[in-house]
């Protein structure tokens, strides 16, 4: 069995149906999907050799089944530039999290690069009862949650249809790059397209899935948050 369906089995055995970031960021990384480099810590002590192992600045975020958005329970904590810092804030999001979710259980703190800013992009799947998978492309942030600004296509996803569907959206200029946003390395996203489409396709067991954002710079790009769901 490979490590995704070993992941998806063990999930399942656990009786859940939301993978948990470090887990929907190793089958992303199965994938050849770009994912920040992270560790889950225990402790506090833990969360620093995983910080200096990956090196400053890092992001600490709560691990737990019971919390799907992590920000609002006071569970993310950005830029972290020392042991000090990341010592308060392995503390500060266990305080934060007992504080919101009083029952949550807590598997431990994920400790990972933080990626530096650039355009943001959305790369999501989600089943269809008629239709099958479909995935969806759009820019991050006001594009998508505003404009409402993306593309889809049913699974499985051909080169071609992944180029179409960077080039249908509106914002596509915005990838080109104009003024001060460099170019984004559009090859780069075409990948994370592909690799998405395969990934769905071999697991069809995916119900739902959601790397957003992902951060695309001029060479490369790194998925921040991932989010898969299962039936
Ligand atoms: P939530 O479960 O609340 O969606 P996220 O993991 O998405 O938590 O973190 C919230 C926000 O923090 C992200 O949308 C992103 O803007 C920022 N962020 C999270 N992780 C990183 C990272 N590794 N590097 C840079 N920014 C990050
Ligand atoms: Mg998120």
């Amino acid at each position: 069995m490979n490590k995704t369906s070993e992941i998806i089995a063990e999930v399942q055995k656990q009786g859940r149906k939301f993978l948990l970031e470090p887990e929907a960021k190793a089958i992303c990384r199965e994938y050849s999907i770009p994912v920040t480099k992270f560790t889950v810590a225990k402790s506090p002590k833990e969360a620093v050799e995983a910080a200096e192992n990956i090196g400053y600045p890092v992001v600490l975020k709560i691990v737990s089944p019971d919390v799907v958005h992590k920000s609002d329970v006071g569970g993310v904590v950005l830029n972290l530039r020392s042991s000090e810092e990341v010592e308060k804030a392995y503390q500060q999001i266990i305080g934060n999290v007992k504080k919101h979710k009083p029952n949550a259980q807590i598997t431990g703190v994920l400790v990972q690069e933080m990626a530096p800013s650039s355009t943001e992009i959305i790369v999501g799947v989600i089943k269809d009862p008629q239709f099958g998978h479909a995935i969806m492309f759009g820019l991050g942030g006001i594009f998508v949650e505003l404009l409402k600004d993306v593309a889809f296509r049913l699974l499985p996803l051909t080169k071609e249809e992944a180029e179409e569907m960077i080039t249908e959206i509106k914002a596509y200029p915005v990838l080109k790059g104009y003024r001060k946003t460099p170019p984004a390395d559009i090859p780069a996203i075409i990948e994370i397209l592909l690799n998405t489409s395969r990934l769905v396709t071999e697991h069809p067991e995916i119900q739902e899935l959601d790397l957003n954002p992902i951060m695309v710079y001029t060479k490369g790009a790194k998925t921040v948050d991932a989010r898969i769901i299962l039936e």
